[in-house]
């Protein structure tokens, strides 16, 4: 053995070069084999695994629903199954009102893309592709797309612009507590109505409230220049008084600081409510993003106490969402989707978001309504927010996306 080892280290020192050489090669081998595996780990391994509708099921999903209200939660990940959150089981359970029979399909293991930030996932869920391909990834990109960067959106449209493309006098809504969705993620068309939520708004609608309603001024693009002067109500059946009550319990607990984020969260719930039950007909997708579960999640980590309040708080939210349709009767014609783009991790290191484990990959996803099937859906991925909404409308999905429709998700 001894001399084995004698004989090998001569012919080495005899072989100097070419050792050097097949040393070199391996650990370059090496390289590329690990960087390639990471690689597909982190991003390539998020298919989905679902349909592309056919046209005859398109043509038995279109005009089922008078609206699709998405109900967008930044920062959630898995933790609406994880916590006591009444309204969001209410409204994501099975029932039947009047003759309509309603069902839910949830999941709270659902999957975000690589990698785990805002910008690249709520991207990701709107126009239907992985990170690499809209392009906007690790670089700065919620701070882009707030500045009102767009992507190549003529390729990999959004599911709004898809929307609009087959219905030309359809309308859409999208209020916003991060303005990143309204400026830079969702397209500029006069058919696409925008707000975004600001603490001023706040200012505003308890400055000039009487009566039960309120002019609210609004910023609706990246200037952040009042552009829009809109009538918050707040005497709608169901909710009546709600919001003003609310936000002077916020401003009696946290006075006029910064920290306005719940208030502002309510205004965009109002906003929606506002906007869809005085004018039932006008919108068939209602899209609102609330945030103030990221920012807990920054502030307290994963499943802490804030976190934990935010989420009650968002619970609540929901809450007068489903009472004032149900008093206006509109839950019988109504798509409600609940999606997230990511979790967040339990407090330390740097950021609470942007990597691969589980609490930041998980997401919940939930959809009630009367083509759904009861239970829960095969794998959803992100990029299915898309494919699921447009077949819903009974609209053809663009080639482009990757997206699919989640099997076991819809009624056969
Ligand atoms: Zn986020
Ligand atoms: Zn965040």
């Amino acid at each position: 053995m001894k001399n084995f080892f004698k004989n090998l280290g001569e012919k080495i020192k005899a072989n100097k070069g070419k050792t050097i050489a097949i040393s070199v090669t391996a650990f370059v081998l090496a390289c590329v084999i690990v960087t390639l595996c990471c690689l597909s780990a982190f991003l390539f391994n998020r298919f989905s695994e679902g349909f592309v509708p056919t046209d005859e099921q398109l043509a038995a999903q279109a005009g089922q629903y008078k609206r699709v209200v998405i109900i967008g939660v930044d920062g959630v990940g898995d933790f609406f199954g994880k916590t006591y959150t009444p309204n969001f089981d209410r409204m994501f359970s099975d029932k039947k009102i009047g003759d309509t029979q309603i069902n839910a399909s949830v999941t709270y293991s659902g999957v975000a893309v690589y990698p785990t930030i805002s910008c690249e996932n709520w991207m990701s869920m709107f126009h239907g592709v992985r990170p690499v391909y809209h392009g906007f990834i690790f670089r700065s990109t919620n701070q882009r797309v707030e500045q009102g960067e767009h992507t190549n959106e003529e390729k990999y449209p959004s599911f709004i612009a898809q929307y609009l493309a087959q219905n030309p006098n359809g309308k859409a809504l999208a209020v916003c507590t991060w303005r990143g969705v309204s400026n830079g993620i969702i397209e500029d068309d006069p058919r696409i109505t925008k707000y975004n939520s600001y603490p001023d708004d706040i200012y505003e609608f308890l400055h000039n409230y009487s009566e039960r309603s309120a002019t609210v001024k609004t910023v609706i693009d990246a200037t952040e220049e009042p552009k829009v002067d809109t009538v918050i109500r707040d005497d709608i059946a169901g909710i009546e008084g709600q919001l003003y009550e609310y936000l002077c319990d916020q401003v009696m607990q946290y006075g006029y600081s910064d920290e306005t984020i719940e208030m502002r969260d309510a205004m965009t719930m109002q906003r929606i409510i506002t906007e869809t039950v005085s004018d039932p007909d006008k919108y068939q997708i209602a899209y609102m993003h609330l945030d103030q579960v990221d920012h807990a999640g920054h502030s307290f980590g994963y499943g802490k106490p804030g976190y934990v309040n935010a989420v009650s708080r968002v619970d609540m939210l929901i809450g007068r969402l489903y009472d004032a349709y149900e008093a206006a009767g509109m839950l019988e014609d109504t798509l409600f989707v609940l999606c997230t783009d990511h979790g967040h991790r339990l407090p330390g290191g740097h950021k609470n978001h942007g990597k691969n484990t589980d609490l930041e990959v998980n997401v919940t996803f939930a959809i009630a309504g009367k083509t759904i099937k009861s239970g829960t859906p095969g794998k959803y991925v992100n990029t299915d927010l898309a494919p699921i909404v447009s077949y819903a409308r009974g609209v053809k999905a663009p080639d482009t996306w990757q997206g699919r429709v989640p099997y076991g998700m819809f009624l056969d």
